[in-house]
């Protein structure tokens, strides 16, 4: 058994037998790991609230040999993203976030890879309790997850022949390719997602800004529009599951 001292996101905690909780976790060396947190609902000293959702903690495992689940020994809370709790609509935008991380997070990332992952996922449960909460942040906070987990659409080349993309004002984006097309790559295709070219050069903006800096990014009414269908469309084929929040998202976020 190793012990092991780190930060950690709760992105999903179920109750198990009398008094255990199982927890997944994402941790900024590894990714995703589940661990077993024994008497967690009768120990107040070893676990003071800290299980819940989206918190991110400072904690204490034991793991043990690979595929054995870690048990976890202790965990104190460092912030708790209180204003997801309290609105519906930050709260569907995390739930989703979170489930993308749980479902997709490898759980023995190469370190850069899964220490860039959770400063992401940080980043974006921050901007999740306290931007505002509309189509334009979800849409972000979707691509965004996409590319932390190594999933990011090409969005200015051909993502067949990767030739520059002309002057053109619209382009067709290949959801199963997972990129933008030239016009001889597209011609013989159908099922092609038609998008202005200043919607793409929007989510490019959305990529590269901070999260601090995102009520600069423009998306009018069109944009926003083209970019939930892309967005989505890249999403479900994929990630390749059903996720169980995205329903509840639409319902507090309509497109
Ligand atoms: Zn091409």
């Amino acid at each position: 058994m190793a012990g092991i001292r780190t930060e950690a996101v709760v992105l999903r905690s179920v109750d198990f037998a009398e008094s255990d909780r199982i927890v997944h976790l994402l941790v900024p060396d590894t990714g995703r790991l589940t661990a077993i947190a024994k008497g967690a609902r009768r120990s107040v000293r070893r676990f003071p609230g800290t299980l819940d959702l989206f918190n991110h903690l400072r904690v204490q495992l034991q793991t043990r040999r690979s595929g054995a689940m870690a048990r976890l020994e202790q965990a104190t809370l460092i912030e708790s993203f209180t204003p997801l709790r309290h609105e519906t609509r930050r709260f569907a935008i995390a739930c989703y976030l979170l489930e993308v991380l749980d479902r997709l997070a490898p759980e023995a990332g190469a370190r850069d890879d899964m220490r860039r992952l959770f400063r992401f996922a940080l980043a974006a449960l921050r901007a999740a309790a306290t931007r505002k909460p509309d189509a334009r942040l979800r849409v972000l906070i979707e691509l965004r997850a996409l590319e932390a987990l190594g999933l990011r659409p090409e969005l200015r080349r051909c993502v067949r022949c990767a030739a520059e993309l002309g002057g053109a004002a619209q382009v067709d984006f290949h959801v199963a390719d997972g990129g933008t097309l030239c016009g001889r790559c597209a011609a013989p295709l159908d099922g092609l997602l038609r998008v202005h070219v200043g919607t793409l050069r929007a989510l490019e903006q959305g990529l590269r800004f901070d999260f601090e800096h995102l009520d600069r990014l423009v998306l009018g009414p069109v944009a926003l529009a083209e970019s939930r269908q892309l967005v989505g469309r890249f999403q479900r084929f994929h990630v390749g599951v059903d996720l169980r929040s995205e329903r509840f998202l639409n319902e507090m976020l309509p497109a």
